[in-house]
């Protein structure tokens, strides 16, 4: 995904959705985060780059370095480890 379409498509919502809270949005994001919150690749408030797997390519799979917070109130967005996935009914 280019940068662009990452800013509008769940950068941009999910501080909106920050700012303006829905409950719908924080349902789905209470859920998000009763997962990120016991998960081994998230440091702090933070979906940590440096925690990962290597894969049977033995490629590094790392999180994504962003903020959970706001990540989870991002309809579009998904864990990039499949945990949670994209609420395309909310957008
Ligand atoms: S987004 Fe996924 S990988 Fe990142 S902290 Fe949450 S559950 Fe973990």
């Amino acid at each position: 995904m280019e940068i662009r379409d990452w800013v509008i498509n769940e950068l941009f919502p999910g501080w909106k959705n920050i700012l303006f809270r829905r409950p719908v949005i924080e349902q789905m994001a209470l859920e998000r985060l009763s997962i990120c919150k016991d998960c081994e690749f998230r440091t702090g408030r933070t979906c940590d780059k440096k925690k990962g797997v290597y894969d049977a390519k033995g490629n590094f799979r790392h999180g994504c370095g962003c903020f959970v917070d706001v990540k989870a109130r991002s309809p579009l967005s998904a864990c990039p480890f499949g945990k949670w996935g994209i609420r395309g009914d909310l957008r």
